[in-house]
Order: structure tokens, then sequence, then C-alpha cells
């Protein structure tokens, strides 16, 4: 696709087309799950009406073919984020069970006086995890404070680095705030005191180009649904010797070389992490999701998305009377707000009627939104295929459902 046409886009998401009370959708939730595309959708269905089979278990034709469209986005993978080895691919279920992958993975390697460093901002994925294995081996789980504009805290980043601080988790882009963290020079510096580095990616890899071994981080976990990409499949990119000293989450089928019956020896990365029949339609449809937007192209995509976010910006500030939670300067385009005196639960359902779709609460984010003493924001967050037009109905559902309320 040379020059973007909006339309076209649009088109090839066959959900724009719903209807919601008579009224087109507005859909405002991709930082949940974005729409996904009719060339994703039908690549899924095409695996299933043909060559459906299990992979590297048949000898059969179509298994063949399955194993090779399977394997193949694992290469394509690892140029989309520019991974040195394919090795270093890790099919999961997504983002949460690849951070609880490593998490797990460190289980034995971890003992107590150990430190885990991650941030007030990270999502309960990137949270629990951690808590759970500081709990199980006695390491320490020290938080990265975020200030008031949802930045954090370089001085507090710096003060908790020490030589005890055995991993750094930290999201890219916060799914709440939008705040792009300065992910590759806080890897940087963990690096210099021997700290491995996770990279929650569940947000950043959508709005951007990125790239794992400038990052240089140890780790990158993502999840396709995210990424025009269908539900239930993600990746942990972790350097392969990092993936080497990970202890499998799951035991069982796919992942063994040889079994007797006391012993099991395991295959090498990435297989030894990916027991059981894996999500084969979901990988293939992985893989058509890269193609897509490699199609586009991360210029077409971020100066779409830019211009959204700025006139969505403006519209907000416009208005008056809504607080925009998270106001850094080089955000992604999601916008948390609150209004005085009305709950964003009772916003969110009355925009409902509007057609217009967002998401309303914690945002698994607890911590984050009760230290800055709220109950619960609603977001909105843009994907490149909305429309001003589609802010402007959201803005002026905003007034019209304010009035209502207060
Ligand atoms: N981290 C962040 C920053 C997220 O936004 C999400 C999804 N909301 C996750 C982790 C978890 O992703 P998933 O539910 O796809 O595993």
């Amino acid at each position: 696709m040379n020059e973007l046409d909006i339309a076209e886009v649009r088109s090839g998401f066959p959900a724009l087309e719903m209807k919601v009370y008579g009224k087109p959708v507005v859909y405002l939730d991709s930082a949940a799950t974005s729409l996904k595309p009719i060339r994703v959708i039908n690549a899924i269905s095409d695996y299933y009406s043909t060559i459906n089979s299990n992979v590297h278990r048949g000898s059969y034709r179509f298994s063949q073919m399955s194993s090779d469209a399977f394997d193949q986005v694992r290469h394509q993978v690892k140029s989309f984020i520019n991974a040195l080895k394919w090795e270093e691919i890790v099919f999961t279920g997504g983002t949460t069970e690849s951070i609880n992958t490593v998490a797990n993975g460190l289980s034995a390697l971890l003992k107590p006086g150990d430190e885990i460093l991650i941030s007030e901002m990270e999502h309960h994925s990137n949270m629990v995890p951690w808590q759970f294995l500081a709990k199980r081996t006695g390491a320490s789980l020290r938080f990265i404070s975020v200030d008031q504009n949802g930045n954090l805290d370089w001085e507090s980043f710096l003060s908790l680095l020490n030589s005890n601080t055995k991993i750094l988790a930290i999201t890219q882009t916060s799914n709440v705030l939008g705040t792009n963290n300065p992910v590759k020079k806080m890897a940087a510096l963990a690096h210099e005191f021997g700290t491995l580095v996770l990279i929650d990616g569940a947000q950043g890899i959508v709005h951007g180009n990125v790239d794992v071994q400038d990052l240089d981080c140890d780790f990158y976990c993502f999840s396709a649904h995210k990424m025009y990409g269908p539900m239930g499949v993600g990746v942990l990119y972790g350097k392969k010797e990092k993936l080497e000293m990970l202890q499998p989450l799951n035991y069982g089928g796919g992942m063994i070389d040889q079994v007797t019956l006391n012993h099991t020896s395991l295959k090498s990365i990435p297989q030894r992490l990916e027991a059981g029949t894996p999500n084969v339609s979901g990988v293939i449809g992985l893989g058509a999701a890269i193609d897509f937007l490699n199609d586009i192209g991360w210029d077409q995509i971020q100066s779409l998305e830019q211009n959204l976010s700025e006139y969505m910006l403006q519209k907000l500030i416009g208005l008056g009377f809504v607080n925009i939670f998270g106001d850094s300067s080089e955000k992604a385009p999601i916008y948390s707000i609150f209004i005085e005196g009305v709950h964003a639960y009772d916003l969110g359902t009355l925009l409902d009627k509007f057609g217009i779709a967002c998401r309303t609460g914690f945002h698994c984010t607890q911590v984050l939104h009760e230290k800055a003493g709220l109950n619960g924001t609603l977001r909105a967050s843009l994907a490149f295929y909305n429309t001003k037009e589609e802010i402007d109905i959201f803005a002026d559902a905003l007034v019209k459902t304010r009035q209502m309320l207060l």
C-alpha cells in the first residue's frame, strides 16, 4: 500500500461495519484488543478449512504443510522484532503467559536478599507473577515510583537499582497513561549491575518498530491480539542463553527428546518452552498480522496515530471538564480520563448507548489508580483505523453524558 486510503483500510476490518443500538460502532478500546483485519480472519479460517493438522507430529502432507506454515511465522517474528536467531522466539498464549514463563523459570535462581524491580505503573500481568515469585523465593519486590504526570521517577529508578537487583521487569508503554518508558536506557543501566531485563511489550509492539537487539533486553513479551492478530497467542523473545536458563513452566509432548520411566531429556529452546499442541491457527494468524503491518508500514501508522492523538488531546482539553490521567509529552494514543463528580463506570455505560466502546475501571492497574486517588478511569485508546469524526462523536457524547449524570 503506497498512500494510505483510510476508507480502504477501514473496509478491511469487518467489525467496523457493526452497529450498536442502530448507531455505527465507535471502537475506542484498541489497547484492550485491536480489531482484526479480514486477511487475518481469512488466514485462520483458511487453515481450518484446508491443511488443518497438528504440527511436527505427522508424516503426511498436510501436517508437513502446517508445520512449514507454523515454522515460517517464527522466522517472520524474528525479523519483525529483529531478533538475532529464530530459536529466540517462543510461542506462548500471550504476554501474561510469556511473563509467567520467565518469572516461573527463574524460581530456582532467586534467593532471599535478591531483588526484583518493577514499577508502580505495571499491568497486573507484570506485577502479580513477580509478587508470587518473591514470596516463593524470599526475594524482595521493589517499585519504581511514578510521578504526577505519569512518568517514571528517574531518581527512584536509579536509587533502587543495585547489584542485588536480579531482574528489572518494566512496561515499554503504559496501558493506562500511554507513557513510553525509556526502556533502552534502563536496560543499559541495569546491565551494568548484571540485572536481567524483561520488557512488557503488550502495548509497545503495536505503535512502532521494535528492535530487541537495539533495546538490548533479555526478554521481550507481547500478545498477537493487540497487534491486529488473534487472541490466545503471543511471543516470548529471549536471548538464547537467557531462555536456556529458564526452567519450563509446562512439561509434556513436543518439548521432550527421550523419555524413559524415570527420566526425560528435553529438546533445546524454543521447543523446550512450548509443551503440548501449540495454537497453530493463532500462530498463522499472527503471521498474517505481521504481513498486514509490514504492508502498511510504521511510518504511515505512526503518522496517522499521531494526528489522531493530537486531535483527541485538543478535543479533550477543549471540553474544559475532562482530566487526563498521565500527560507525558510523547505518549501512545491512550487517554484515561476522569470527570469530577462522575463515576467512570456510569460514563462508560452511557457512552455505550451512543455506540462508543471504551474501557472503564482500573484497567488492571489498581496500584497506579489508587496511588493517584482514583477509583477508576474511562480509557479511550486509538488505533490508526480510527477517524477524527469518531473522536468528535466521543467528545459530543462526553458533553451529553456529563449533563445527564451531574
Ligand atoms: N501488559 C500490558 C501493558 C497490557 O496492556 C496487557 C493487556 N491489557 C498485558 C500485559 C496482558 O496481556 P494479555 O492479557 O494479552 O496476556
